[in-house]
């Protein structure tokens, strides 16, 4: 069979779900043994999206091989068995550094070279090495039809359909269609708008997925239907719904995934649902609450902790609990204390980051944890911190930080190692991607994981300095995991603490709704724990 390609663009403020509905499509389509991959095209001109702002941006999504991609990348993961790498997510400044590059190169013969069609070939080009050994891939094209940026990516898909056949390529396009409380009425202009300005590029969608807060009426279907020249039945409602793991369902109801094998002229077996109604099931009725405070400074755009707070959910789900994150601004600490900030908490994460900025906040957070028993998560920074905190009022060296917050503290706990002295370029010079953990027995990293051998994400450039472990472990912290020749640490534990650790790498990138991942169960676990023993108290 001929691979097929699923092109999703997307009009105004269709950056409310462009990401999740392709990520569903995939599910539904997986459901129904369909062997499925995604893409997504970003129009800005970053060559390397690590750099960029999670503020602006959003979370930076790691995959194996170590890229730095957009967070559509972990929807992607968390709704399929799939793995998305360097080879799924591409920049415009990646495709023109390429283009460029072979220019440089003399490939091109002199040749004056251009978007079109150099540039619109490469992208083509790297389509279609996407969907090698898969039955589908599904494709995202970033930003709003209309935008000067995206034009040459809506070309190269454009082209596809004659490239590969039309039976081949189906153009998904999702608008939002508001509701005006006043009138009473929905609104299908900015549709109309968007899916023109598409049609001027010479791309007909076929597919419509609309955006609304409650079910399209069948009237305004047949009038959407007539003004974008798409059939009533492939107006598709994508509502709001309680949780995002609905979605695939919800869109199942609308008959999406029917409508896409049925034009992409596949024959597949009747999709088996119950696994992902089961899926929703946990996440709708939990039998029990907790709370976790998190500590971090991008707390006011929760977009930028996305996988993290996938993970804590999906640590809910298998302990039957609803996890609610009650997210504190670490210099809100730094300027007022800890105060009652903590109350009602049951676990306290802190997550990765970068840069001095409400350093101290987060540290007298840790501190209150290890000091008043509260279970304690820390990731990457937070694990560093964690250290930090430990070597300045456990072990007593009151300057003990990290390199990269002070470069002349006397005890650098925290610092590079040698080998990445030397780098002074920013961007794509950090420790990416996955690495093999050994886990020492008889820890609770170890009671998590269940096995000795792990490997996880990474997303760093500094480590626990080896000058400070002897130190450390004489004051009673373990170092639980090690790299493979146990010269970096990578799980860092106080067993004399209800829980209380921390990991050099990012366990979030790997939870699924299906497998959550195994520090995240646990520290629920712990919390549950911490919960009730506050209830029992006379
Ligand atoms: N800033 C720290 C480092 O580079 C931690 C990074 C992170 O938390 N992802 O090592």
């Amino acid at each position: 069979m001929k691979p097929k390609f699923i092109f999703v663009t997307g009009g105004v403020l269709s950056s409310l779900g462009k990401g999740i509905a392709s990520a569903s499509m995939g599910t539904l389509l997986e459901l129904r043994g369909i062997r499925v991959t995604f893409m997504k095209f970003d129009p800005y001109i970053n060559v390397d999206p690590g750099t960029m702002n999670p503020f602006q941006h959003g979370e930076v999504f790691v995959t194996e091989d170590g890229a730095e991609t957009d967070l559509d990348m972990g929807h992607y993961e968390r709704y399929a068995h799939t793995m998305m790498g360097k080879k799924n997510n591409y920049t415009t400044g990646q495709i023109y550094d390429a283009v460029i590059a072979k220019e440089r190169q003399g490939e091109y013969l002199g040749a004056t070279v251009q978007v079109i069609p150099h540039i619109t070939d490469e992208i083509k080009d790297k389509a279609m090495k996407v969907v090698e050994g898969y039955d589908v891939a599904i494709i995202e094209i970033g930003g709003t039809v209309g935008d000067i940026e995206s034009l040459p990516f809506l070309e190269a898909i454009r082209q596809m359909r004659s490239d590969v056949g039309a039976e081949n390529v189906l153009y998904v396009h999702l608008t939002l269609v508001p509701y005006l409380k006043t009138s009473g009425e929905f609104k299908s202009k900015p549709t109309q708008h968007s899916v023109k300005e598409l049609r001027e590029i010479g791309i007909q969608p076929d597919i419509l997925l609309c955006r609304t807060e409650s079910e399209l009426t069948q009237e305004v279907k047949k009038k959407i239907s007539l003004f974008c020249n798409v059939t009533e039945d492939a107006v598709i409602t994508l509502r709001t719904v309680e949780t995002v793991y609905e979605v695939p369902l919800t869109l199942h109801q609308e008959r999406l995934d029917e409508k896409i094998v049925e034009r992409l002229n596949m024959w597949t077996a009747a999709p088996r649902l119950d696994r992902w109604e089961e899926i929703v099931r946990q996440i709708k009725t939990p039998q029990l609450n907790v709370t976790i405070a998190m500590v971090g400074k991008y707390v006011h755009l929760t977009e930028s902790y996305k996988s993290l707070n996938e993970a804590l959910i999906h640590g809910g789900m298998k302990n039957q609990t609803r996890v609610t994150i009650r997210y504190i601004d670490s210099e809100e600490i730094e300027r007022s204390g800890i105060g009652n900030l903590f109350e009602g908490v049951d676990g306290l994460l802190v997550p990765g980051g970068f840069g001095v900025r409400g350093i101290e906040g987060k540290i007298q957070a840790i501190e209150y944890a290890r000091t008043r028993r509260l279970p304690f998560f820390g990731i990457c920074l937070g694990m560093q911190l964690a250290v930090t905190e430990f070597a300045r009022n456990v072990c007593g060296l009151s300057e003990a930080n990290s390199a990269e917050f002070n470069n002349s503290t006397p005890h650098p706990v925290i610092d590079l190692m040698p080998e990445q002295k030397k780098i002074t370029s920013k961007g794509g010079t950090m420790r990416l991607g996955a690495y093999p953990c050994r886990v020492v027995e008889e820890t609770w990293a170890y009671e998590a994981y269940g096995s000795a051998e792990i490997s996880e994400r990474h997303r760093h450039r500094y480590e626990v300095n080896n000058d400070y472990r002897e130190a450390l472990e004489s004051k009673g912290m373990i170092f639980s995991g090690l790299s493979p020749n146990g010269l970096l640490v990578e799980i860092a534990e106080i067993p004399d603490h209800p829980w209380f650790l921390g990991c050099q790498f990012h366990p979030e990138f790997k939870s699924r709704p299906w497998a959550p991942a195994p520090l995240f169960n646990r520290f629920i676990r712990a919390a549950l724990e911490a919960h009730r023993s506050v209830e029992e108290a006379p």
